[in-house]
């Protein structure tokens, strides 16, 4: 790899994706170029399915140099790409079938293309097939302002047949030489940073996730942390399942060993030291809750720390066009949800999805009481899984239409999610006297500043500032004569129960806890 002055500056490989509307050969490029580069011996781990591989391909000087692709074609990589904008990936590519033509999607991938300001090849697909018109594709990829070099613009094309092979080789040659333009670098001294492609759930082995590395290096040992997630490298696996001892940035690897499952699309970073992974969880809960605290209206507020619910499901579905329309659904219910108040503590995820009938292998990793959704679209279950899931009181639960299965969810969603408790501050009162305690009660007189203070509720009490105890109110009393509560301005006398010792000077508020 050539080097520059500063020796750990390096030139690192390309992260490459490819995106374009349905059915017009994302996935078929994506085996292709997977097949035809790497060996078949070397595919032995691949089937569990990493979702990112590396490839070597030779440049026009001759020079064997890596490119790696995000193989999460469609729904998955656009949305990720979405929300990390041009982080995760280097280059884009647009996949337009010659047959089809311009359509929804590709538009939209070309939007989220543009926003990300990553450069992008265009690739004309399946023109092996007889009714593929290059011609009137360019004309619609500039009706769209999607200009091509030669054709009133600067984005460079090929025309391809990914399913033949036809052009991938120039495809590959030319993600190189945009590549060498961009002058993409990295440091292999620092510790390794990147983003979580995936996470998923294995019944054997634990919570396992793909993550990318877009800088530095990661030795096994290393503690990696995504978000509030941690991970003790002991098992560090590269793009084709084989067990490795380091990795470096453009490298998709898998870590194994999770507490918590990660978020795809988070970031991750790597620690020599736990201790201090620890320290960041400890500073990123920190800043999430002051972020948090922000976007909380009204000053009187306070709002408990709250972890975010991870709803696992497991999909059985008919055929994969219904899971892939369940995936949207589901994602649709997300961006409703999050719209909503204090509803971004709870998430659905898809950790195992599949065409056929409910197996036992689908849910034996499922543990009695687990928060699993298995659900079942058009689809049955075998017996022996059905006994399985009895025993251990497995939620299975099946459906023929999308739209009940979407008013399920939301109700499920909507009974999981953590709720987040506020507190309001009903009434505010000064303490002008404090007469002596016997045991944990205490009488004490007062005047109320704001608000009210209401008998049999609790109060904060709170001395220079901070929150020094709390108390009940057991007895209330105005002008000497019993009373349940006592209006701003007035004067007052009480019994509290309370552990702490009341002085002239403290104040008490009393408050209510909603939950939300
Ligand atoms: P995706 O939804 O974009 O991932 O599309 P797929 O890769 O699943 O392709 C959709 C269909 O088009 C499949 O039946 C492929 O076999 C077919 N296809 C993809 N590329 C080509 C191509 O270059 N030539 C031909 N003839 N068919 C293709």
């Amino acid at each position: 790899m050539p080097e520059n002055k500063n020796n750990k500056i390096i030139v690192r490989p390309p992260v490459v994706v490819v995106m374009g509307h349905i059915d017009h050969g994302k996935s078929t490029l994506l085996d292709y170029i997977r097949e035809t580069t790497i060996t078949e011996n070397e595919t032995g781990g691949i089937t569990q399915g990493i979702s990112a591989y590396e490839v070597m391909h030779r440049d026009e000087n001759g020079q064997d140099k890596k490119i790696t692709f995000i193989d999460t074609p469609g729904h998955e990589a656009f949305s990720k790409m979405r929300e990390r904008g041009a982080e995760i990936a280097d280059i884009a590519i647009l996949v337009v079938s010659a047959e089809d033509g311009v359509k929804i999607q590709t538009i939209e991938a070309w939007k989220t293309i543009v926003e990300s300001k990553i450069p992008c090849i265009v690739a004309i697909n399946k023109i092996d097939k007889e009714d593929a018109n290059i011609e009137k594709t360019k004309k619609e990829l500039a009706e769209n302002e999607i200009y091509l070099e030669n054709y009133g613009g600067t984005i460079p094309f090929v025309e391809i047949s990914a399913k033949v092979g036809t052009g991938v080789n120039d495809l590959l040659s030319l993600i190189l030489i945009l590549t060498e333009m961009e002058n993409l670098t990295g440091d292999s001294d620092l510790p390794a940073s990147g983003f979580v492609i995936e996470a998923n759930l294995d019944s054997r082995r634990g919570i396992m996730a793909t993550l990318l590395i877009k800088n530095g290096s990661i030795k096994k040992g290393m503690t990696v942390v995504a978000e509030d997630t941690i991970c003790s490298t002991r098992l560090i696996e590269n793009f084709l399942g084989k067990m490795i001892g380091e990795a470096s940035f453009s490298s998709p690897i898998r870590v194994i060993g999770f507490d918590k499952m990660p978020r795809a699309g988070a970031q991750f970073k790597t620690f020599q030291k736990k201790g201090d992974a620890i320290k960041y969880i400890e500073n990123w809960q920190e800043e999430k809750n002051v972020e948090k605290s922000k976007n909380t209206k009204g000053k009187n507020k306070e709002t408990n720390k709250t972890i975010k619910k991870i709803i696992p499901i497991i999909l059985k579905a008919d055929v994969s066009g219904s899971i892939e329309a369940i995936e949207k659904e589901i994602d649709k219910i997300k961006n409703k949800i999050t719209n909503e108040v204090n509803s971004e503590n709870v998430e659905f995820k898809i950790v195992a999805k599949g065409v056929g009938p409910i197996s036992e292998s689908d849910i034996k990793g499922i543990s009695s009481g687990a928060d699993t959704l298995v659900i079942g679209f058009n689809v049955k279950i075998d017996k022996s899984a059905l006994e399985v899931a009895e025993k251990r009181g497995i939620n299975i639960t099946f459906f023929e239409i999308i739209y009940k299965m979407t008013e399920w969810l939301e109700k499920q969603m909507e009974e999981r999610r953590p709720k987040i408790e506020t507190m309001e501050t009903t009434g505010r009162a000064k303490i002008i006297r404090a007469f002596s305690r016997t045991k944990e009660r205490q009488i004490v007189g007062g005047k109320v500043a704001e608000g009210q203070i209401n008998l049999n509720s609790a109060v904060r009490i709170i001395r220079r500032e901070f929150e020094i105890g709390r108390a009940k109110i057991v007895n209330l009393e105005k002008n000497k004569t019993k009373t349940s509560e006592v209006a701003e301005g007035a004067e007052f006398g009480m019994m509290v129960e309370s552990k702490i010792e009341i002085v002239a000077g403290d104040i008490v508020e009393s408050f209510a806890v909603t939950q939300k």
